[in-house]
Order: C-alpha cells, then structure tokens, then sequence
C-alpha cells in the first residue's frame, strides 16, 4: 500500500479522530488549522484581511452519523456567520454536507443546508459546498439545484480527478465554482489516476469556467497551473473581478500575499477541535508536509 494510500485510509479512522479531538492540535496541525475556537479563528481572518486577502471559513467536521451532533454543526456554523459580520470580515463559508447530516439522511441535511444557506443570505454571505468523495458527489449537487433555486449566494467544487467533471462543469456554468484537483481515494472506475491526467482535465476546467463560467476560484498551490491560468487570463482579457486564487491556510503563505497583491486571493481556514480528517488529507497529498510536521514534533 503506497504512503498516499495509508495515510487517506487513516484520515477516517474514528478511533483516531475521537482521540485527536480530545488532545488539542497536535502532530504540527497547529501551523495548517486556524485555531480550535472562534476567537482564535477570528484573529487570524483579520490578519488574512490586512493582507488584502479574503477567507473562505470551515468550522471543521466530516462524516458525522449522530442528528445531534449534526445539529450542533450546523449552530456553530451559524455562529460562524453572525462572527463574519459582527466583525466585518471579508470572508465566507464552506461547509462539508456530511458534517450536517448528508450520511443520516437526505432531506435533513439538506433542511440544515438551507438554514444555513438562507441565515448567510441575509447578510450578503456566500456558502460553499466543499465537495467530498465520489458517494457523496450527486446528492450534494441535487441539493445545489434545490437550494438555487431559491438563494444565489450558494456554488460548490469540481474535482479535475473525476471523469464526469467535464460535464458537470457544463452544466453547472451559471454557478460560482471552486475547481479542485480532488482530494479523495477515487477508483479508475470514476476517477483519472495519472497527475498528468488529472493536471490536463484540471488546466481545461479552469478554462472552459474562466470564458463560460460566472465566478472561478482557482483552487491550487501548484505554481505551474497558477502561471498558466494567470497568461490565460491575460490572453483572453479575462476580468480579475472574475476569478480569484485560493490555497489552504498555512500553505505556501508568501505565494499568497503575493498573488493577493495583483489578484482576488481568498485562503481556506480550516478550524475546530475536528482537524484530524482534514489535516490526515494534507499529510497524505505532499510527502514534503509529513517532513514539516516531523520537524515540529522533534522540536517540542
Ligand atoms: P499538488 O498536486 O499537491 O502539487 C503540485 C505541485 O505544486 C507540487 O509538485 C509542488 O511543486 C507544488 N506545491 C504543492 N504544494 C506545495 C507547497 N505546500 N509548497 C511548495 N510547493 C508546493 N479537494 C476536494 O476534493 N474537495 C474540496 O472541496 C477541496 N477544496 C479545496 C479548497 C482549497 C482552497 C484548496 C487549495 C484545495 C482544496 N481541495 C479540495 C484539495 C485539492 O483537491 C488538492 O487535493 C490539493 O489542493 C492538492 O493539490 P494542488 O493542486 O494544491 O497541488
């Protein structure tokens, strides 16, 4: 089993997320995850905001099977939003269907999507819906459909890795879209396995969206994608009022001020107590980060 392999299967180890939930950031989540609390998290927004950058905030949580825990997700994103706009920040959400409830049962999740979506919309706020792994991928865009056809501060993610994506990317055109490499373990059935693959599908995404699309965020740290998009753009007088950058927090921070000088640059921060399935998947995506956290850990 490769590295990428083990350390995907152990992001949704229960067991493992029961106990790093207890203990606090550990294993050098600290410098990725923005804090387990609000207060910590409102902090560092602001510091992105002085920076001219926007954030894009996920109250973490994942896979969740209880109606009450689910419920409780959904009051603390809520939370979430009255902070975004008790303190003027330049920032929205980003909410993970099975953190409220997709796993239970269809209509409640989607109930919660909508409370959420509808409370956000009051106050000018846009949601996304993060895109999780293949099973979870149709109902989240059904529930997109529904939910637009009431609110328009609502978009999700595309995932270069599927072979579907092409089409949904047609289809979903009139939406506000995050597009991803993906992040998820993905069988040859539904996904390209090849990065050269996934790179050529991701670069046409990101076009086709770019001269078709309504808003792009260019979710990515790799440099050679982000230099390509940035000629495309300028080749196509694309506006920059129509795209942005987006990079996870603690990622590459200098590349980010930088972009954010001459783009629309907005960074995902993650933060809570639930960080282990979310870090698991970083570790998992760049041999280099289990080197940085071996560091912190040795340290202490
Ligand atoms: P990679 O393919 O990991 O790296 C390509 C190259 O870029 C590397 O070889 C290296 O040269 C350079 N590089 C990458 N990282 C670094 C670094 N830290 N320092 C220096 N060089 C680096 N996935 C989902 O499935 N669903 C989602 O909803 C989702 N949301 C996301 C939101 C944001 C804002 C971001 C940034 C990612 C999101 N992802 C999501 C994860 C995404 O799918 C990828 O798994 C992840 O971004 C890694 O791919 P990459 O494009 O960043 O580059």
């Amino acid at each position: 089993m490769a590295l990428r392999d083990i350390l995907l299967t152990l992001s949704k180890n229960e067991m493992m997320n029961t106990a790093a939930q207890k203990y606090g950031l550990r294993l050098g989540a600290q410098s990725v995850i923005a804090g387990t609390n609000l207060e910590e998290m409102i902090g560092n927004v602001k510091k992105l905001n002085a920076a001219g950058i926007e954030a894009t905030i996920d109250h973490l949580g994942e896979f969740v099977y209880d109606e009450a825990i689910a419920s409780r997700a959904k009051e603390d994103i809520l939370k979430v939003i009255d902070a975004i706009h008790a303190h003027q920040l330049n920032a929205h959400i980003s909410v993970k269907p099975s953190q409220v409830g997709l796993d239970i049962d269809i209509d409640f999740c989607y109930d919660n999507l909508r409370e959420i979506v509808e409370y956000a919309s009051d106050y000018g706020i846009f949601v996304n819906l993060d895109m999780e792994d293949y099973p979870r991928l149709q109902p989240t865009l059904d529930m997109l459909e529904e939910l637009n056809k009431v609110f328009d501060n609502v978009g999700t993610v595309i995932q270069a890795y599927l072979l579907r994506s092409k089409e949904d990317i047609e289809k979903f055109a009139d939406y506000r879209l995050r597009i991803v490499k993906g992040a998820y373990q993905e069988s040859e059935e539904v996904a390209y396995q090849d990065k050269l693959d996934i790179d050529i599908n991701f670069l046409e995404l990101i076009e086709y969206h770019l001269l078709h699309g309504k808003f792009t965020s260019v979710a990515t740290h790799d440099h050679n994608i982000i230099n390509h998009i940035k000629r495309f753009a300028a080749d196509h007088n694309i506006s920059h009022e129509k795209f942005e950058f987006q990079m996870l927090y603690g990622f590459r921070s200098d590349l980010q001020k930088e972009l954010a000088k001459e783009y629309k640059f907005c960074t995902y921060v993650p933060f809570g107590k639930d960080w282990y399935g979310y870090y698991m998947r970083r570790l998992a995506e760049r041999p280099q980060n289990i080197n940085l956290v071996t560091k912190q850990v040795f340290n202490k």
